[in-house]
């Protein structure tokens, strides 16, 4: 009697609405931390490079200016030994000229010239033919000779205070010669006393230039107007003649300063240079800017460790101010999957919405929600209901009888049927018949008890399903129910019976189908056993077994 029909599948219009939703990989909070991230390592990027140029062009302006300072301070040493030095010539000078030839007086000066401050390697006085009349140290052995450098021949010539450029003395070393003339009692030109500074031997310049604070890695180096190289830290390179280098130029020009260059290796030095005053000699004091930049890397390491605890704060607070922010969206998306669902409203609810855009989101989700929840229930009751009786379909008596099979619990069904329903419409109409059905279908209702479920099967064919109940309460029920259509008036058409059959899974096999169809065959029985009367699966089987 009753077509089974699939029960409607609940999920469905979740799943449609869950398909409509695009699907992307990017989320919020994915693409906030990565936008922060960005900006924090381009803002420690920017801030460690500005701190490096700064860094740099600070070191590389003081080395300039350190190495400025180096350079005129040996320059003005320079000065003051060279000064110090003709003074002292220039009095053995005089005191030679009172008593020129004299081997006692010459011997005399010269020691005390050697002994006074060991300005000089060697000391040598000499005549105006270029005879030398003393010289000191003794193993020079120089005395009596007559000399042709041209560095003498050229003090000589000069009778005045008179520095040599660099040169190889007859004793075969590298000197620079600093001389005075010396004049006799009678104002005559007679000769020089000079003393020699060897260039590649401990002396006072090589002091003098060492004697200063400098920093680590800076050097110095002196040349004269030929450019021949003084002193210089390597020995080697002493007596050697430089090639073209800006810093000697300038300092042979007189002036004095800083500049970046490159060296004669082709390697970048910062470089101070000066002139020593009296003497023309230029002094450059410089150092690799490699040098000078060594402590870049320590100060960028101090200044990226310095900063990398308060970067590590700020993403760690943004990563949870992000968890913050994208908590309540992340909640209202996956209740957005999910919209139909029964408690998607109370999900809502609980959604911790603190600032205004998610409160606003989740207030539209909530009212469209109650809407969807209202026309859903509407519809699910539309699709359950009989419309003329409003008693459950057949689409709910299938439902209730599938939870039933599922559960296995006990219960019992009454099959009804209207006896001769169609004299009523035939005699009556139509529209009386539609009022008799109301009217068995109001019955059912009020006999009907909370769990029970009335359903019109079709036409002036009921069922009453009664979980947890046997089969004697099922056919007292039905019992009841058939008395009270039978007296029931029902204005116009009088009165009216009806035949009923109960049956209960209990003492069946336990699907649906066969307690519906035993509950049919005990109806047919009641219909063939005269109508009005109710006929039990029970009762039949007694009756079968008499
Ligand atoms: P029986 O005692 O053997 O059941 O006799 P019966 O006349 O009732 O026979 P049956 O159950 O086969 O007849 C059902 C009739 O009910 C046929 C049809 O005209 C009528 N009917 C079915 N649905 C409706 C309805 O919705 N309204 C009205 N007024 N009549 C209906
Ligand atoms: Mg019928
Ligand atoms: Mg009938």
């Amino acid at each position: 009697m009753i077509d089974r029909t699939d029960p409607p599948n609940e999920s469905a219009s979740d799943e449609t609405l869950g398909a409509t939703q695009p699907v992307t990989a990017l989320n919020l909070r994915w693409l906030i931390l990565s936008l922060v991230l960005l900006s924090v390592l381009a803002t420690l990027g920017n801030s460690l490079v500005t701190a490096y140029r700064v860094q740099r062009d600070a070191l590389v302006d003081h080395a300039l200016q350190s190495n400025s300072a180096y350079a005129a301070k040996v320059a003005s040493s320079l000065a003051e030994f060279i000064h110090s030095a003709q003074n002292h010539l220039r009095y053995s000078a005089s005191e030679l000229g009172k008593a020129w030839g004299d081997p006692s007086v010459m011997r005399a000066e010269a020691l005390r010239l050697q002994k006074q401050d060991g300005d000089f390697n060697s000391i040598a006085i000499i005549d105006s033919t270029a005879k030398v009349l003393e010289a000191y140290p003794d193993t020079l052995q120089i005395n009596g000779s007559t000399l042709r450098s041209d560095a003498i021949l050229k003090a000589i010539e000069a009778k005045r205070p008179f520095i040599s450029s660099a040169y190889t003395s007859a004793a075969g070393n590298l000197v620079v010669f600093i001389s005075e003339p010396v004049y006799d009692a009678a104002e005559r030109y007679v000769g020089i006393i000079g003393g020699s500074v060897y260039l590649r031997e401990d002396n006072a310049l090589h002091t003098l230039i060492s004697r200063h604070f400098h920093h680590e890695g800076t050097f110095a180096f002196v040349a004269d107007q030929d450019r021949q190289l003084l002193f210089h830290p390597e020995a080697a390179r002493i007596g050697d003649t430089l090639g073209w280098s800006k810093t000697v130029d300038a300092a042979l020009r007189g002036e004095s300063g800083s500049m970046s260059v490159r060296n004669y290796k082709g390697v970048p030095m910062l470089a101070g240079y000066a002139q020593v005053p009296g003497a023309g000699w230029a002094v450059v004091a410089q150092q690799p800017r490699e040098v000078s930049l060594a402590p870049l890397n320590t100060l960028m390491r101090d200044v990226l460790l310095g900063m990398l605890p308060a970067a590590l704060i700020g993403f760690v607070l943004m990563w949870f101010g992000t968890l913050l922010i994208c908590r309540p969206l992340n909640q209202l998306s996956r209740i957005a999957r999910q919209l139909s669902a029964p408690q998607a409203s109370e999900q809502l609810r609980h959604v911790k919405a603190w600032y205004h855009e998610a409160f606003s989101i989740r207030q539209a989700m909530l009212a469209g929600v109650q809407l969807l929840q209202a026309k859903l229930g509407h519809l699910n009751q539309q699709v359950l209901t009989d419309p003329m009786t409003g008693l459950a379909n057949r689409r709910a008596m299938d439902q209730e009888l599938r939870r039933l099979e599922r559960t296995g619990q006990t219960y019992s069904v009454l099959s009804l049927d209207i006896d001769h329903f169609k004299r009523v419409n035939d005699t009556f109409g139509h529209d009386k018949g539609d009022l008799a059905i109301k009217q068995v279908a109001h019955t059912l209702q009020t006999y009907s008890r909370v769990g029970d479920l009335a359903c019109r099967a079709g036409g002036e064919e009921f069922l009453l399903i009664l979980p947890q109940t046997g089969v004697e309460s099922a056919s007292a029920i039905a019992e009841r129910i058939r008395q009270a259509i039978a007296t029931s008036d029902i204005p116009t058409v009088g009165r009216i019976t009806a035949s009923i059959g109960v049956a209960t899974c209990e003492h069946l096999p336990t699907t649906a189908e066969i307690v519906l169809k035993k509950a049919d065959e005990c109806l047919y029985r009641a219909k063939q056993g005269g109508r009005n009367r109710v006929e039990s699966y029970l009762s039949m089987a007694s009756s079968d077994s008499e």
